[in-house]
């Protein structure tokens, strides 16, 4: 079999954005601008008229989201093991403790009543993060901020197109950070965007992204609080603009990559391999990743080089955070997280981007059922 080597993930560029990022270029004006200025006003419009600000991360966009809601030193912030290790990062970052509470095995989030019961009175915020896009139960995790009077800070990094009872993520809640790093569903090549409640927190976040300054007047200039370097360029902001424009159809596309994968997979591979399937959520999930857990028998590491033998390419997101080494240097130990550990240890993402063809979703699935026999 020569057939070429199939990446678990491809951003797409059109050749508009190719243009448009030629015309930034060319303009004599390539760090933030309009393309910038442009590109918040269509997320803010998508987010149904909520302040959008962009950064040049989503792990920025995270931290600064945590600075805006106060989170600092002494306090704690719950979030789940299963993420990619900048979910963590953040927390510490602002000097606050990370709490994590164990996943659901079947969705692979955040088990919300292991969160509720790790709240204490130092609990400040909590960070749920939708895995391969797929929301919690946002009336559940709204309910226990309220009732414990605790900030969110939604690490929708993969869940831009992801809905909750057909509204939007990102259009309803309290703080909700979007990464466009290069293998989300839309790219900027690296940015991020913070979706708020009110003008004074996109004012604060418009400093915290750039030195803290204000500028007044012609000559005016004062610097009130500790900002960083993290604004986002009009290059970047150009890419983003042209991927926004696909995003709907870029969400139906994985939708039926996801379809086709299900069918191929059918009604007896969970119990013939012992591998598990994603839950079969159509609704609301974007499909950023497609995700198995692989059975104990097989090592990840195994079955990621016999799939790369047939050219498939395998990704592993995310092994748990709380057991890499910064972390055990404070602390986290194995056997915190047990669900979390056992899935962090044995998942896998098999090849999902929106120009990926049916054909490659046989391919995919069949050299997946012949590893795993
Ligand atoms: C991508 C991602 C981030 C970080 O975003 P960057 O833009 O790479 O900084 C954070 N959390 C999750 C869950 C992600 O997938």
């Amino acid at each position: 079999m020569n057939l070429p080597f199939l990446p678990f993930a491809k951003p797409t560029i059109d050749e508009a954005t190719i243009a448009d990022v030629a015309q930034v270029l060319r303009s004599g004006w390539i760090t933030s601008g309009p393309k910038v200025q442009a590109f918040e006003a269509a997320l803010s419009e998508y987010f149904g008229g909520r302040p959008v600000r962009t950064f040049n991360s989503g792990t920025c966009t995270m931290e600064i989201a945590l600075r805006i809601a106060g989170i600092g030193p002494g306090d704690e912030v719950i979030t789940t093991p299963i993420s990619w290790v900048a979910t963590a990062n953040v927390i510490l970052e602002v000097g606050a403790t990370p709490v994590f509470a164990d996943i659901d095995p079947v969705t692979r989030n955040i088990d919300l009543d292991k969160l509720e019961a790790a709240i204490t009175p130092r609990t400040r915020a909590i960070i749920p993060v939708y895995l391969a896009g797929l929301p919690v139960d946002m009336d559940r995790l709204y309910q226990i901020a309220g009732k414990h009077n605790l900030r969110v800070v939604e690490d929708a990094a993969q869940a831009i197109g992801s809905t909750w009872k057909e509204q939007r993520i990102g259009s309803f809640g309290d703080l909700v950070s979007f990464s466009f790093q290069a293998n989300k569903n839309i790219t900027s090549s690296e940015g991020g965007c913070l979706v708020m409640n009110n003008a004074d927190e996109a004012r604060l976040a418009e400093k915290y992204r750039l030195q803290g300054v204000t500028r007044s007047g012609m000559d005016g200039i004062d610097v009130d609080v500790l900002g960083g370097k993290f604004n986002m360029t009009d290059i970047a902001a150009a890419i983003g603009l042209g991927q926004f424009a696909h995003l709907d159809a870029v969400t139906r596309r994985r939708k039926a990559l996801a379809v086709r994968y299900f069918d191929l997979f059918g009604p007896d591979f969970e119990q013939s391999t012992g591998a598990q399937l994603p839950p079969r959520e159509l609704q609301d999930s974007n499909w950023h990743m497609f995700q198995l857990v692989l059975p104990e028998r097989i090592k990840r590491a195994d079955f990621m080089s016999r799939m790369m033998e047939l050219n498939i390419g395998i990704g592993y997101h995310y092994p748990a955070i709380h057991l890499f080494t910064l972390y055990r240097e404070r602390g986290y130990r194995e056997g915190l997280c047990p669900i979390a550990e056992r899935v962090g240890r044995q998942i896998v993402s098999l090849p999902m981007f929106a120009t990926m063809q049916d054909s490659d979703v046989d391919r995919a699935v069949d050299a997946v059922k012949s590893v795993l026999q």
